[in-house]
């Protein structure tokens, strides 16, 4: 196996890739050609204090690059909140959203990069020399797609209705407003970034890590060309619950499977992907030991599963459930 291809969310994704790394590096001593690359979800981008922000993009260059505040799951360890204090004494930005001082510097980078004329696609690659993150990092597009939410109630200034950025809704709101749906601000006018259809179609292996299913992965099959590339790849496409035992392990994603009617369960979001065979972008689907009464209605839907142990509580952990993934998807990694 040479090239493996990830869908990533924030955390999720970037926690997964972190521990498939782990796993290849067994397998595959430094040197040798296993490429991986990591097509982001860039719907949670926005503008902020004048500075694009991409959260996904950020979490997964950070953790993969080491400097991720482990605790927290994004942002940069050892960091300090003095530009945000300053910014919210003027009254101006989101003070519900701060972004700390290292942060920032990432931030006025690659803003700076965008207004020079470079695509995000280039502006990642950019900040990745730095960061040396051990995957191609590429952005789902070059084009700005963001996901608002419909809200279905009112909040502070906003009526049942109004559209708000989804980073309004996860973080100021904690998703306690109910959502009637999701909307990609961009996304008609939006293509995939280049190499991206490429990596899924030349790939010997399509992983979707257990991101949010519907403002992650969601967002990015959405791009036009992406989910028709995963219908199409050769390879097998494998992926693995963000739900454990009825309920998202960190984060809120039910309040955003509950927007769109699906249910929060392991079977419910295999189901909701769907099988390749039937339409859908799954050939294999892992649930937790916890949910091991999901593989009945998987299998016959079509999805082949298997259920193992879905904490990523740790590295060795997280590099145990890779190695699983690619065991699901035919292609085991040499010990
Ligand atoms: P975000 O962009 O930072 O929200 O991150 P993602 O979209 O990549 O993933 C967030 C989702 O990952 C959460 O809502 C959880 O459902 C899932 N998740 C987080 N940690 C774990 C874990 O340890 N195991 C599993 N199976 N899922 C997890
Ligand atoms: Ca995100």
């Amino acid at each position: 196996m040479k090239r493996i291809t990830v869908l990533a969310g924030g955390i999720g994704g970037a926690r997964f890739t972190r521990g498939l790394l782990s796993h290849l590096a067994v397998g595959y001593p430094a040197g040798s050609s296993v490429e991986v690359t990591v097509v982001a979800n860039t719907g949670d981008d926005m503008w902020l204090n004048g500075l694009r922000v991409c959260p996904d993009l950020d979490t997964i260059m950070y953790t993969l690059g080491g400097s991720i505040e482990e605790e927290q799951g994004w942002g940069r360890a050892g960091e300090s909140r003095r530009a945000s204090a300053e910014i919210a004494a003027y009254g101006r930005g989101w003070d519900w959203f701060t972004l700390g001082d290292l942060d920032l510097g990432t931030h006025i980078v690659r803003s700076e990069l965008l207004r020079e004329g470079a695509t995000l696609s280039e502006a990642t690659q950019f900040l990745c020399r730095r960061w040396l993150p051990g995957v191609r990092l590429l952005p789902m597009s070059d084009q700005p797609v963001e996901t608002h939410v419909r809200l279905a109630g009112d909040a502070d200034e906003h009526a049942a209705g109004d559209l708000v950025h989804f980073e309004e809704w996860w973080v100021r709101y904690r998703a306690g407003v109910p959502a009637a749906g999701f909307v990609q601000v961009g996304l008609e006018a939006a293509t995939a970034a280049p190499g991206v259809a490429e990596a899924i179609l030349g790939a010997d292996v399509v992983l979707i890590p257990p991101s949010n299913p519907v403002v992650s992965v969601g967002t990015i099959l959405a791009v036009p060309g992406i989910r028709d590339a995963v219908r199409a790849t050769t390879a097998p496409v494998v992926g693995v619950s963000p739900i454990i035992g009825g309920s998202a392990v960190r984060g809120m994603a039910e309040a955003c499977l509950a927007a769109i009617g699906v249910e929060a369960g392991a079977a419910a979001v295999g189901l909701h992907y769907g099988a390749r065979s039937a339409g859908g972008v799954l050939d294999g689907w892992l649930v937790d030991t916890v949910d091991a009464d999901a593989l009945v209605p998987l299998a016959e839907a079509g999805i082949r599963a298997a259920a193992v142990p879905l904490w990523m509580s740790d590295v060795p952990l997280t590099a145990a459930l890779a190695a699983e993934a690619l065991s699901l998807a035919g292609h085991p990694v040499p010990a």
